[in-house]
């Protein structure tokens, strides 16, 4: 064991946040904790914790709940494919390993959704096995303490930190080192400002040595961002509304929205009217256009959706639904699993 981990796991002791997930020893409730962790804030996290542990305490509970019902208790939190994944997996871990969560790196990593980071905060947590964990705030303060210029978002620079990471991780209590140097990434060493007056390991940070803190971590930002214009048409006709069951590969599987035209760019009501795809939807009834909603962006990680709704009126229903959609009361609309996009735009015009 390195010398500043002794300094870094005295400090964990001290400062560690307390959360439901910690010192549990449960790989389900781990499990649980590091999916929702993933790119949410703990403070979010933390409310959905607690309704998936109170909803579903084991994982044989939620592999018996439907997709839907996990959908519906995971919106809000943003890529759902997580929730799905998740719940894939469950249903494996009830079949396969008869409902035993597996206690081994590779049957844990072989479970869908589950990668290196995952796997690793599993096997180090639950079962004290020696993987080291590898996630942004891991890559930052490795990059800062060793001096690694290497980009972290590149495959070499993730391979460098993962292999030095392994060689720091001490024998004793690999699963309490992980989350100490996770807790100093999210406590000390943030992305701007580091707090190195009070870091436990500032004696031995290349970083704040040379005077380096605000360069490293190198980041090569290529994430490319496709920015997508969506036109919804929210159609309603007496106390029904239409919304479409997204399916395939795009974003939100499973989850509810409603009839869309795609364009290429954003377009204005008056253009959009005269679109073919417009003149077909309403092909034999007439629309009336009751409201537009204002402009909505809604960033995913690799997505920019721009976004309104245009709310129509027709009296007799469409002849034929665009795939997927269905007629719903509208006033039960709540009871289905909605983006946050979705769900903000009805909170502010249903
Ligand atoms: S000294 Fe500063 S830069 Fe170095 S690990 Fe600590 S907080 Fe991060």
């Amino acid at each position: 064991m390195s010398d500043w981990s002794h300094k870094l796991l005295k400090w964990y002791e001290i400062n560690k946040r307390e959360m439901p997930w910690r010192g549990i020893g449960d790989p389900y409730k781990i499990w649980l904790s590091e999916v929702i962790l993933q790119q949410t804030r703990v403070n979010q996290g933390w409310n959905y914790y607690n309704r998936f542990t109170e909803k579903y305490p084991t994982v044989t509970k939620l592999a018996a709940a439907s997709e839907h019902d996990v959908l519906k208790l995971w919106q809000g939190l943003g890529y759902y494919s997580r929730a799905r994944n998740m719940h894939h997996a469950a249903k494996e871990i009830a079949t396969k390993h008869k409902g035993k969560f597996p206690a081994d790196y590779e049957s844990i990593r072989a479970l869908k959704g589950v990668g290196d980071y995952t796997a690793a905060a599993i096997s180090s947590i639950a079962y004290n096995l020696p993987y080291p964990v590898v996630d942004g705030n891991v890559l930052r303060v490795y990059s800062r303490v060793l001096g690694i210029s290497t980009p972290i978002d590149s495959n070499e620079g993730k391979k460098k930190i993962w292999e030095a990471a392994g060689e720091l991780l001490p024998d004793k209590n690999p699963g309490t080192y992980n989350q100490a140097i996770m807790e100093l990434g999210s406590l000390c060493c943030t992305p701007k400002n580091p707090n190195c007056e009070e870091c436990p390991i500032q004696a031995a940070c290349y970083a704040f040595t040379h005077k380096l803190t605000d360069k490293l971590p190198i980041k090569t930002g290529k994430t490319k961002v496709r920015e997508r214009y969506l036109n919804y048409v929210v159609i309603t006709c007496g106390t029904k509304v239409l919304i479409r069951h997204r399916q395939g590969k795009d974003i939100w599987k499973g989850m509810y929205d409603f009839a869309c035209i795609e364009t290429e760019k954003a377009v204005s009501t008056e253009k959009l009217v005269k679109s073919k795809e417009w003149k077909e939807l309403f092909a034999t009834t007439k629309p009336v256009i009751e409201q537009v909603s204002e402009a909505y962006t809604h960033i995913l990680s690799h997505q920019k959706l721009n976004a309104n709704f245009i709310q129509i009126k027709i009296s007799k229903p469409l002849k034929t639904v665009p795939e997927g959609c269905i007629w719903i009361e509208k006033k039960k609309i709540d009871k289905y699993a909605l983006p946050r996009l979705i769900d903000n735009y009805i909170s502010k015009y249903f």
